[in-house]
């Protein structure tokens, strides 16, 4: 049988846990050669270690233009090109904007929106050699409003609206899509996962009636990566158990 990535090149940003480690893993799983960026060096060993295939770990600050420059670089003389870019590491920042510091806005923007940009920019030109995709790991978040997630509502918003504008400009070349996941089981949720009221409160909204696990967000991934998806571009898919498919209306 031959594997849905096999031949196929490709950059995870936020490799070193949660939604990035499980489409790292899966990617690898699916014949992709894969490598795995991220801030946390400790954490990208465990995700290597732990992944049966072809990697190689970059230490990178996906905030930091020149870093993220370095990454493609680095990927691309180490495999001779690049197919698939997942921009998924990202921050989420609770507080309103009239207690947010400019610190914690800029901070947000940098790793989840400005991530996307740079991601892009640098690897675009190899993307179009390759008839390659990009991903971006957005979230319900960028649909709306929430409380208290006001930098998160427009980072979020932005990743969404930056897939389509890059879809739109980068076509037929390059395919670009984002996923939207709710609510998922990972690091970034630990405290919601030990607070029994927000856990009845996720059941209570959410059709399926729990969380997601990470690996359930990679096999959508490893979807849009796939040739089964090579009329998909410009598509933000929502992964979210249904809790969105509400038009709001109480019980
Ligand atoms: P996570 O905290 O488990 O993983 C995030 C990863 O990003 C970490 O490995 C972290 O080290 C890395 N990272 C943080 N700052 C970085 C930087 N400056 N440079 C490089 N890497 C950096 O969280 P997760 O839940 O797996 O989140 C992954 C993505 O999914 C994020 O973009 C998040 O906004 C999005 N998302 C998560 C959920 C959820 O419920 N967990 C829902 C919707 C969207």
């Amino acid at each position: 049988m031959v594997s849905k990535l096999s031949g196929k090149v490709a950059i995870v940003t936020g490799a070193a846990s949660g939604i990035g480690k499980a489409v790292a893993t899966a990617f690898a799983a699916e014949g992709a050669s894969v490598v795995l960026a991220d801030i946390d060096t400790e954490g990208m060993s465990e995700t290597d270690a732990s992944i049966d295939g072809e990697t190689l770990t970059i230490e990178t600050d996906v905030s930091d233009s020149e870093d993220v420059d370095k990454m493609v670089e680095d990927t691309v003389d180490e495999f001779g090109g690049l197919d698939i870019l997942v921009n998924n590491a990202g921050v989420g920042t609770f507080g309103h904007v009239t207690n947010l510091s400019n610190e914690d806005w800029e901070r947000t923007i940098g790793i989840d929106l400005n991530s996307v940009f740079y991601g892009s920019r640098a690897a675009l030109p190899h993307l179009e050699d390759s008839n390659g995709c990009i991903i971006n790991t957005a979230s319900i978040s960028g649909r709306g409003g929430d409380h208290g997630l006001e930098a998160y509502n427009a980072v979020k918003g932005g990743v969404r609206n930056l897939t389509k504008a890059l879809a739109i400009n980068h076509g037929p070349e390059v395919r670009v899509n984002s996923v939207s996941p709710g609510f998922v089981l990972t690091d970034a949720t630990q405290d919601f996962q030990e607070n029994e009221a927000i856990m009845d409160e996720y059941e209570e909204r959410i059709p399926l009636e729990r969380g997601a696990d990470p690996e359930e967000i990679a096999s959508v991934m490893v979807f849009l990566a796939s040739d089964a998806a090579s009329y998909v571009s410009g598509h933000d898919l929502v992964v979210d158990g249904g809790m969105t498919a509400s038009a709001g209306q109480p019980k």
